[in-house]
């Protein structure tokens, strides 16, 4: 339909949204996924019918049948990203064609139907164009975009599902963390791991928050903001935190984040910050760092800074890590200047007020 910038799905337009005075006392201070939107989109697939019945309607509860596989052994996968307020009103998504493509790539690893990439673009392009007036201004503000797919077919049998519900809602949001740009406290999970050689770690699935919830309640319990998870077989090497990929920042001006190897989320924020970083002239090393190592650079001084990125927190400064055996501060405990320069390069890109010199800005109006 013409007016929502759809070519394969059914716009029926929310005949009762949130009125215009509400919408803008809620986008005043959104806080982080509590406001939705007006609209979502479903896209059901049926094996043997394949994807079909797509739609932009009403934000509306699923009605589902308690034996739905995916209350059961939790076939779902999600991706994050946001829609952009330009300097002259337009707005645009952030590499969307990367989410589409590990979207496809999470679903595989679940067993479930690849959505193909174009029909992912078109829902999340055209829900941004239905919903753009929840698109929040300000600074760290954006529309969040959540695309999901679950199992939804009633069995009680353990079997990848033959049918899936493909879904985008979209929430205005602020800034992630209370208090924007300071230093967060980690601890280090000595009794937990994230994800296994050859697990699900590299997909985003459900699972693997669920999985990371306990180690997290801990670290709450001792104070500190974010879980950090090591690698599973040396308990070692440090991996990522429960859902933001991590890198360092050292003493001649080098980075370092750890390698792709099956059990870190790829993270496209992590991907454009290596990018940005060589832009600047610094030399970026996708390499194992471990807990030990960190520990002794942080208290000789060879390591400087140390930050967490992902599309919802940006780029969050580390300030201290904690632990059993470890207890230490990086650099002055603040934001670092390499890690303010690098958020401010892909706040600029992401803000429109820089040259997109990568292409990485997806124009929608
Ligand atoms: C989504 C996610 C990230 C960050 O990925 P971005 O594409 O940068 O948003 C990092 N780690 C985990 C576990 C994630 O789920």
């Amino acid at each position: 339909m013409s007016d929502s910038g759809a070519k394969t799905l059914i716009f029926e337009r929310n005949s009762n949204p949130v009125p215009v005075n509400e919408r803008e006392a809620l986008l005043q201070n959104p806080g982080f996924g509590r406001v939705f939107t007006d609209h979502m989109v479903t896209i059901r697939y049926t094996e043997g019918r394949g994807w079909h019945d797509g739609k932009i309607e009403a934000r509306k509860a699923f009605n589902i049948d308690p034996a739905t596989l995916v209350l059961h052994y939790a076939q779902e996968i999600f991706e994050g990203m946001k829609a952009y307020r330009l300097p002259d009103g337009g707005a645009a998504l952030f590499r969307p064609d990367a989410n589409a493509r590990r979207f496809r790539n999470s679903a595989t690893r679940l067993a479930m139907a690849p959505l193909p990439e174009e029909l992912f673009l078109e829902s999340v392009r055209s829900l941004v164009e239905v919903d753009k007036d929840w698109i929040p201004t300000g600074d760290g503000a954006a529309l969040y975009l959540r695309p999901f797919m679950f199992a939804t077919e009633t069995l009680l049998g353990v079997k990848p599902s033959a049918e899936y519900v493909y879904c985008v809602v979209a929430s205005s949001v602020g800034a992630y963390f209370k208090g924007g740009a300071s230093a967060v406290t980690l601890w280090v999970s000595e009794n937990y791991t994230r994800a296994a050689p050859g697990g699900t770690g590299e997909a985003k699935c459900g699972g693997n928050y669920a999985a990371s919830l306990a180690a997290q309640a801990e670290a709450t319990q001792e104070g500190c903001d974010q879980v950090v998870f090591l690698d599973a077989v040396e308990r070692r090497y440090i991996e990522e935190l429960g859902g933001m990929n991590v890198f360092f920042v050292f003493d001649d001006g080098s980075l370092q984040t750890p390698p792709l190897t099956g059990t870190i989320l790829p993270g496209i924020t992590r991907d454009s910050l290596i990018t940005l970083g060589r832009d600047l002239g610094l030399t970026v090393r996708e390499e194992p760092y471990s807990i030990d190592q960190w520990q002794k650079d942080a208290e000789s001084g060879r390591l400087r800074e140390a930050f967490a990125c992902g599309t919802a927190a940006v780029v969050t400064p580390i300030g201290k890590l904690k632990g059993r055996k470890h207890n230490f501060t990086i650099g002055d405990g603040t934001a670092g200047p390499v890690t303010q320069r690098l958020k401010a390069a892909l706040l600029d890109i992401q803000n429109g007020r820089s040259n997109d010199v990568h292409g990485w800005m997806d124009r929608l109006f």
